[in-house]
């Protein structure tokens, strides 16, 4: 089976962030059939929907998988809860977010899964990143360039 390459979103702005996140990506490299196949730089950025928390420190990774999308949520959420995550206000303080970015081409509009993420489109940020490791990923709902329709939703 050929491995889907999946676009996993960190972060974190609880506690050791740093270590949070390295911790993380060490986790996701041990799930079985998964590898990392690159990473893009850490940034800092301010919250921005519960804005009375601090800063998240933030980094993409790519993965090849064959995990499908909905087992590879499963894990990243053990992953999640492994690493002391508790959710007490939506949206609020974390020690890990692992949110799946992109899932190969990949559509799925369910609460429990939405693939691409929204937040590719809503926060320059996390298309940055994206961009920063395929400048050349394809956006599966337009099936244009990525690059160029966040252009568009700035
Ligand atoms: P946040 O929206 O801040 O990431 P959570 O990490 O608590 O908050 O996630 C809330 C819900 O989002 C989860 O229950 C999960 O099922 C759902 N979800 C939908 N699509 C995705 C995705 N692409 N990646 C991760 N979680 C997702
Ligand atoms: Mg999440």
């Amino acid at each position: 089976m050929t491995k889907a390459t999946a676009y996993i979103l960190l972060g974190s702005n609880m506690g050791d962030s740093y270590r949070y996140i390295r911790s993380a990506i060490e986790k996701i490299s041990k799930l079985e059939t998964t590898s990392i196949a690159a990473q893009s730089s850490m940034i800092t950025t301010p919250p921005l929907e519960y804005t009375h928390q601090p800063d998240f420190l933030n980094t993409v990774v790519a993965i090849h998988t064959q995990l499908s999308p909905q087992l590879l949520l499963g894990k990243l959420q053990e992953i999640e809860n492994s690493l002391g995550r508790v959710r007490h206000i939506p949206k609020g303080p974390r020690t890990i977010d692992c949110d799946i970015l992109l899932y190969s081409d990949v559509v799925c509009t369910t609460p429990a899964l939405t693939l691409p993420h929204p937040q590719i489109y809503t926060r320059p940020f996390a298309a940055e990143l994206l961009l920063e490791i395929d400048n050349d990923i394809i956006d599966p709902l337009s099936h244009k360039p990525l690059r160029e329709v966040v252009l568009c939703h700035q």
